[in-house]
């Protein structure tokens, strides 16, 4: 394995565009044999290197193998499973009802692959994120390019190597690299770009794309609430909120951003924090083998500034002293009494601090929330259903957990969607499988004579001795 980074250059990236729309063209991709070969390589990949991807997230992330095995592996080989078994129900064509206008004739839906795939993808799942696009755009019989992160320099190194060891090279490509590539990358033609990452680079991306009116499916980020009502089980509540903010160290676009809860709840978050980071991750955090690190020196200082130098929350439940900027090491940091304005509360944090924004009621709960308009997910703690459908009703988020957090996503039966700001994407199973498929109108008419007759209405001319009103 190679782990210096190297960049892949401008003619290389121009070289594999054009083989991949080559393979396409050709039709290579088109038969289920070929996809299911793909698939199947794929899964041979994962399954038979598994130690060595968990490894390579650790060398950059520090995050614990089985956290990756959970958080990452599982739901790629879930999701070639998802793709094999309903490979063919799902490129089957779509009979469809006739009406009368569509007398004599046959209506269908083709599902056919779009073309040449482009996905670019950041660096907090580099296992899962370019997989879980590349998977369903495999099975849509498309030809993909793979843009990895070029900050998680391990895990993209292994990948590369990986898919350049397993799959066809007619048929899966990877491009690694920053800006001045990925620039370079877009102002090819695409059939289709699938971008996850930042708002920012996002409409970068659909601006390069709209040059060849190219669709794009954008899986971006957001500020996450965790509302929590009085009735909730508070205990439990706080649990699962500590572990979805402390997994990867809260580099997680779902990762819940901030909690939104009465005074009352407010004042005993701060021995239910504790509480539960010392059950996960011991007296002293830093040692603990189980919580990752920082990605990267930029992203510590980033961090650093907003909490240690910046002026933050009323108070801080946190071991101030313990950050290290050697280790990127960011202790788990509750902050109390914060209010909208506060530097903290105006974009996604992505790292393990949870600020707290006291409420007096359910419409200031609901004030706060729509603040931020259209995070990725919205958490809800209540056992009461008249609260959650008001809140569901008066709230918008790409998705809804309610008494949990994360968990949402591990389903391939619901969609991984966003909204607004937050996206427009739907992955997972036949979701995935839609986005990279052209569903194709087709009619097959009967070029029977006598069937004609039946349309003779339409011809010209429509006056005269022969008006056939
Ligand atoms: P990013 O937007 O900085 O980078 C994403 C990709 O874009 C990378 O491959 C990067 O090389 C490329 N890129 C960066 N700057 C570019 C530029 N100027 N021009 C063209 N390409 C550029 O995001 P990131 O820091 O890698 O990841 C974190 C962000 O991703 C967070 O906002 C997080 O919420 C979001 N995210 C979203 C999802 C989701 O499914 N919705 C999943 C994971 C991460």
């Amino acid at each position: 394995m190679t782990s210096p980074q190297s960049y892949t250059s401008l003619d290389a990236i121009d070289s594999h565009v054009q083989q991949l729309q080559a393979t396409f063209r050709q039709g290579v991709t088109r038969p289920l044999a070929k996809r299911r070969e793909q698939l199947q390589a794929l899964y041979r990949l994962v399954d038979d290197n598994e130690e060595q991807l968990c490894q390579s997230v650790h060398a950059d992330l520090r995050r614990h193998p089985v956290d990756t095995v959970l958080i990452e592996i599982a739901s790629i080989l879930h999701e070639i499973d998802d793709q094999l078994v309903n490979l063919e129900a799902r490129t089957r064509p779509q009979r469809v009802a006739g009406t009368a206008v569509t007398i004599a004739s046959t209506p269908m839906i083709r599902k056919e692959p779009k073309g040449v795939v482009l996905s670019i993808s950041p660096w907090n799942f580099p296992l899962r994120l370019p997989l879980k696009a590349l998977i369903p755009a495999l099975a849509a019989g498309n030809t993909v390019l793979l843009k990895l992160s070029e900050v998680s320099v391990e895990a993209t190194a292994t990948l590369k190597h990986l898919i350049e060891k397993y799959m066809d090279p007619a048929v899966v490509r990877v491009v690694v690299g920053g800006p001045t590539e990925t620039t370079h990358l877009l102002k090819h033609r695409f059939d289709h770009i699938s971008f996850t990452g930042s708002t920012r680079v996002g409409q970068i991306v659909m601006t390069a794309a709209a040059q060849h009116l190219t669709p794009v499916t954008l899986e971006l980020g957001g500020k996450n609430p965790a509302i929590i009502l009085p009735d909730a089980n508070l205990d439990l509540a706080v649990k699962r909120i500590v572990w979805g903010k402390l997994v990867n160290a809260g580099q997680i676009c779902l990762s819940p951003d901030y909690i939104v809860c009465d005074h009352t709840t407010q004042a005993k978050l701060p021995v239910l924090f504790k509480k539960y980071v010392r059950q996960f991750y011991g007296d002293d955090p830093k040692q603990s083998p189980d919580l990752a690190r920082i990605i990267s020196d930029q992203h510590y200082q980033r961090l650093h500034q907003l909490i240690r130098d910046g002026p933050h929350a009323k108070r801080v439940v946190g071991e101030l002293d313990a950050w290290d900027a050697i280790q990127r090491y960011v202790p788990p940091t509750l902050l109390l009494d914060v209010t909208l304005d506060d530097a903290v509360m105006q974009d996604e944090l992505f790292g393990p601090i949870l600020p707290v924004v006291p409420v007096t009621d359910r419409t200031a709960i609901l004030e706060t929330v729509q603040r931020h308009d259209t995070p990725l997910s919205l958490y809800l703690f209540s056992n009461d259903r008249q609260a959650i459908a008001q809140i569901l009703d008066n709230t918008r988020s790409g998705s809804v957990c309610v008494n949990d957090v994360l968990r949402h996503y591990e389903t391939n039966n619901v969609p991984f969607s966003a909204v607004g700001t937050s996206g427009n994407g739907r992955l997972n199973g036949r979701y995935g499988f839609d986005t990279f498929t052209h569903e194709r109108a087709t009619m097959i008419s009967s070029a029977n004579v006598p069937c004609d007759l039946l349309l003779e209405v339409r011809y010209p001319p429509f006056s005269g001795d022969s008006n056939k009103w």
